[in-house]
């Protein structure tokens, strides 16, 4: 291989996925943490004396995430108290394993640790979820109730900020399924690099712009300590048609991520600018009946699927999304759900051409 085209003088071990330039080791860490860095102080994502809680898994991204975020750290000074903050969804065979990764990484990079259980929280694993409800909708149970107990975990550990190690292939994928499921709400809001409501602490991705590839390249050059398998309850059958269509797209352009990252940053963008000359409309956010969690309903969407699952009912949750969904437009709108019927009609009433 060529020498590094950044220093120019080392020889060139790796090629940047992003750009296909030929880099040395070092190079190529100092430019991914550079890239990182630039994401937060560009958006102003912390300020000195934050307490900050990185979401950990065990898995590559939350490792490097970890290791990223405390270099940086301590290199440009941000004056950050970084906390690991990880959920046992209660997985036998997979987040048992994980967790002893992560326990590792506690000791390694001295950052407290605190991990909240699915068990404690909320009386059930995934384990006895999947056995209940099989492998149709578990993800959907298990990303409302991780996203809540993150919350909960933060607020225990008294932080004022949560991380999370969603990279730029993440959230294309995201785009994509958006696009592909006519979900324009959701295509709006995916692509913010922080998210935050009155309610709840603000939570932000520095990964954003990072590729999966690199961060693979990182965590294998740096001989980072982390867990690979895959969720055994993983079907996500939809997620993995984006990825597959995103990885063929990565072989024609090597900038296809990034691009359509960006295309949902100016539909975002767009959307932003519609919702600020709204005066009325608002969503109000209150707080849960039950559990007092941020709910613009009664119950929080986390206690609706506890009450199908505690009633033996598991789909109650599931079905009370959608409609929920419907009637806030985030689904398929009426207009286009009548051209569908009308193209389905026509079908049926059109004589085949051959
Ligand atoms: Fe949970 Fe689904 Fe992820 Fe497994 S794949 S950890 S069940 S969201």
């Amino acid at each position: 291989m060529k020498n590094c085209s950044i220093c120019k003088t080392a020889r060139a071990l790796v090629k940047i996925p992003s750009t296909l330039e030929p880099s040395c080791k070092e190079c190529f860490f100092l430019q991914l943490e550079t890239k990182v860095h630039n994401t937060i102080t560009l958006n102003k994502l912390f300020k000195r004396g934050d307490k900050v809680a990185i979401a950990v898994s065990g898995g590559k991204d939350s490792t490097v995430l970890a290791h990223v975020m405390t270099t940086l750290n301590k290199r440009y000074d941000y004056g950050l108290d970084l906390f690991l903050l990880s959920i046992d969804e209660g997985i036998t065979g997979y987040r048992d394993d994980s967790l002893l990764t992560v326990q590792r990484n506690r000791e390694e990079y001295g950052i407290p640790l605190k991990i909240l259980s699915y068990q404690d929280l909320y009386g059930w694993t995934m384990d006895k979820i999947v056995a209940q409800i099989g492998l149709k909708n578990n993800c959907t149970f298990c990303g409302v109730f991780r996203r809540q107990a993150l919350d909960r975990g933060a607020l225990l550990l008294n932080v004022n900020h949560i991380v999370t190690g969603h990279n730029a292939d993440d959230i294309a994928e995201t785009v994509l399924m958006n696009i592909m499921r006519g979900d324009f709400s959701r295509l709006s809001r995916c692509t913010q690099i922080q998210t935050a409501t009155d309610q709840t602490i603000p939570r932000s991705k520095p990964f954003k712009y990072i590729y999966e590839k690199e961060i693979v390249m990182y965590a294998y050059f740096k001989k980072l300590d982390y867990f690979s398998t895959e969720c055994i309850y993983s079907p996500n059958a939809y997620r993995g048609y984006a990825r597959t269509f995103l990885k063929d797209l990565e072989r024609i352009s090597t900038t296809s991520i990034l691009d359509i990252i960006q295309s949902g940053e100016s539909y975002q963008s767009n959307v932003e600018v519609k919702l600020n000359q709204e005066v009325e409309g608002k969503v109000i956010v209150g707080n849960c009946e039950r559990c007092g969690y941020m709910s613009s309903n009664k119950l929080c969407k986390a206690c609706v699927l506890l009450e199908g699952l505690n009633r033996g009912l598991p789909k109650l949750g599931i079905a009370n999304e959608s409609k929920i969904r419907k009637q806030h437009g985030e689904i398929k709108t009426p207009a286009i759900q009548n051209f569908k019927q009308l193209s389905i009609d026509r079908e049926i009433k059109s004589p085949s051409l051959n």
